[in-house]
């Protein structure tokens, strides 16, 4: 049947990710291809005390419709939060509570992007977000990125040769797929160019938080002067996925119309979810459990990076990521990643090729590895696997 569907809908399903990824799901294959936090991580128990202790104190208000902001307590706790560790001056007034940061990527593009609208973003970048500027009707305009993430020249170009860009999205922590940090230079430049142009940033930062090396680093939304920037994160990094909780920052004229466009969405995010993670925070260091993630993934990392070092061909170039999930590689002599994912199966090993994180043109011989959630043996078979199959496409 032919479904009518509106120009919202992809002309043909070309998942390639879910394909990848189900391919990927064989027991038979160490895969580096998935995005998931280590779930041997999360705080089970301290979450099932919280929760009793919602059930017992708040069981009534906790099960019934809520505000479309959010909890007030989880928001004041947000906002003490960023203020102390991102140096973010923020009142709760400045924060909404989101089904977590895809749903804010989301709510964001359908109140800034219409049909035409240029969207600049990092090249490579996070895919989901791709998709939702295009069911938006954004034309993506990818931005060149070094190891420091998005060049602010390339940006300011990019901002001249486009008149009609509606937002900057960028990931400057750790960034998603390429691991690659932006310093504070950078950092300002951006927040300075976006009022420049008037344009707005979507500063996306789920993976901030889990820097295992170096130093912190204020973000956008710190250099900030006239509200151009409207910081994210999310709990699914530092807590737990499954909980579907993130927020925004921005001033307080945006986050009123930002609430108005929510509860046409979903009237507001889980209420359970918020009260249980607001009774969390309030019985246990944050700080301490997310120190468990930073030691268990910087662990992961270092002995991904040694064994790449190790075992992958000479001319094969990789990220250093100082936190997050993922590693960066480049391999020489435009192999097509495509290909070598096919080959990579036969050897029982997967990642996800970098084709589709790139918006427009698509620089070849890049694809990304996740270590967040794989035990030492796998990495160490794994890699061995990969670089098995990379030397026999490079022998070609
Ligand atoms: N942005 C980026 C860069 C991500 O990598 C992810 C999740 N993988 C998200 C947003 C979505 O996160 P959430 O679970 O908060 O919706």
């Amino acid at each position: 049947m032919d479904f009518k569907f509106s120009n919202r809908v992809p002309k043909q399903n070309n998942d390639v990710v879910g394909e990848i990824l189900k391919v990927a799901g064989d027991p038979k294959i160490i895969s580096f291809a998935g995005g998931l936090p280590a779930p041997e991580l999360f705080p089970v128990n301290e979450m099932k005390k919280a929760s009793d202790k919602v059930f017992e104190k708040h069981g009534q208000d906790a099960l019934q419709y809520t505000a479309s902001i959010g909890n007030s307590k989880l928001r004041q706790l947000v906002a003490k939060r960023m203020d102390s560790h991102k140096h973010i001056n923020c009142k709760s007034s400045n924060i909404c509570i989101t089904t977590g940061s895809e749903q804010s990527i989301d709510l964001i593009s359908k109140m800034m992007i219409n049909q035409g609208d240029v969207v600049l973003v990092e090249k490579p970048t996070y895919l989901c977000a791709l998709d939702v500027f295009r069911s938006y009707g954004a034309k993506i305009v990818g931005v060149d990125m070094d190891e420091n993430g998005m060049k602010a020249d390339s940006l300011e170009t990019a901002l001249q040769n486009y008149p009609n860009v509606k937002l900057i999205y960028t990931i400057p922590n750790f960034q998603n797929p390429t691991g690659r940090t932006m310093p504070t230079n950078r950092r300002k430049e951006v927040a300075d160019l976006a009022s420049k142009y008037d344009v707005m940033v979507m500063e996306d930062d789920p993976y901030g938080e889990i820097r295992y090396s170096g130093k912190s680093i204020d973000p956008i939304k710190h250099f900030d002067k006239d509200g151009h920037v409207i910081y994210m994160s999310t709990f699914s990094k530092i807590l737990a996925p499954g909980m579907r909780l993130g927020w925004i920052i921005a001033d307080e004229k945006f986050v009123n119309m930002f609430v108005v466009m929510k509860q046409s969405a979903d009237l507001h995010s889980d209420n359970l979810s918020q009260y249980i993670v607001a009774q969390y925070m309030e019985d246990n260091n944050l700080d301490l459990h997310i120190q468990k993630i930073r030691d268990a993934y910087h662990r992961r990392a270092s002995m991904m990076l040694k064994e790449i070092d190790k075992q992958f061909p000479r001319g094969v170039k990789h990220s250093n990521p100082e936190g997050g999930m993922f590693i960066w590689v480049e391999v020489p002599g435009n192999i097509n990643t495509m290909e070598l994912f096919k080959n990579c199966v036969k050897h029982n090993v997967a990642f996800v090729p970098g084709e589709p994180f790139y918006p427009d043109e698509i620089i070849p011989g890049t694809f990304r590895l996740n270590f967040s959630n794989m035990k030492d043996d796998q990495i160490h078979e794994g890699i061995h696997r990969m670089a098995d199959a990379i030397s026999e496409m490079m022998e070609k």
